[in-house]
């Protein structure tokens, strides 16, 4: 069997999940770089948990986990069927701190990206939350446990972004602003030079780390991400722009 690559992608706004921008129109090229999963494990930034959470429901929830979009949005389906047998193969490798937990399901962070990649919805998808009260380390070392799920035909997929910091967000501008920029770019150096350490400890970047974000939620899929490839990977980066001042689109690809 194909090891499966790794997936990193940035997914901004929800409107993406609509929208054809360039952005989206990346995202739909992507299944022609990844062999066929078997399943899906995603990572994403809007299933925030205290402690760590994997989801094994064998027909898993929508959840429309957005508030003020137009009414198009909310009536995008996406009816992936989970994974119980994937899911808990993961659990097995993560070991004892992680629990099963259905009451959440499909967020948007997920279909939203998802139902451009994949968009026959033919490929079961099961989340693993976020843990909120995990360090940067921790996030890293969770995502290297679930490394060996590669070799069974699973896809880690992590949805969030790099830089995402709602509360200086610019409707007026199509860039970012020059920390924002600068952030971004001091990751994606740090990932092109197999230099995960500085990725852990994010705060190496200097002044522009303390506005990329304030919580770890949409940062910490990226580490998920980085902790399951290994030396043997490259990356190809892809949709690397800021947008709207303080969101990264910026996506990664290791295979
Ligand atoms: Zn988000």
């Amino acid at each position: 069997m194909d090891r499966m690559p790794v997936l990193f992608v940035g997914h901004g706004s929800p409107m993406n999940a609509i929208e054809d921008n360039p952005f989206s129109e990346y995202w739909k090229t992507l299944s022609d770089k990844i062999p066929h999963p078997k399943a899906i494990l995603s990572v994403s930034a809007h299933w925030f948990t205290r402690g760590l959470r994997v989801c094994d429901a064998p027909l898993p929830s929508l959840i429309y986990d957005m508030y003020g979009f137009p009414d198009e949005l909310y009536q995008v389906l996406y009816p992936v069927r989970g994974s119980h047998k994937y899911a808990h193969i993961a659990k097995g490798l993560i070991g004892e701190k992680i629990e099963i937990d259905n009451s959440w399901g499909i967020d948007h962070g997920t279909w939203s990206v998802l139902r451009r990649v994949y968009p026959d919805a033919d490929i079961p998808v099961f989340q693993i939350s976020v843990n909120a009260s995990a360090s940067a380390q921790e996030h890293y070392e969770t995502g290297q446990k679930m490394r060996e799920l590669r070799n069974e035909g699973v896809l880690i997929f992590g949805s969030g972004n790099i830089v995402h910091n709602l509360s200086r967000v610019n409707w007026n501008m199509s860039d970012g602003y020059a920390w924002a920029e600068d952030f971004d770019g001091y990751i994606k150096k740090s990932i092109l030079a197999g230099n995960d350490d500085n990725v852990i400890n994010y705060r190496r970047a200097g002044s522009s780390a303390s506005h990329a974000f304030y919580l770890l939620d949409h940062y910490a899929p990226l580490l998920y991400v980085l902790g399951a490839k290994d030396e043997s990977d490259s990356a190809t980066v892809f949709n690397d722009a800021c947008v709207l001042g303080s969101i990264s689109m910026t996506g990664y690809l290791f295979s």
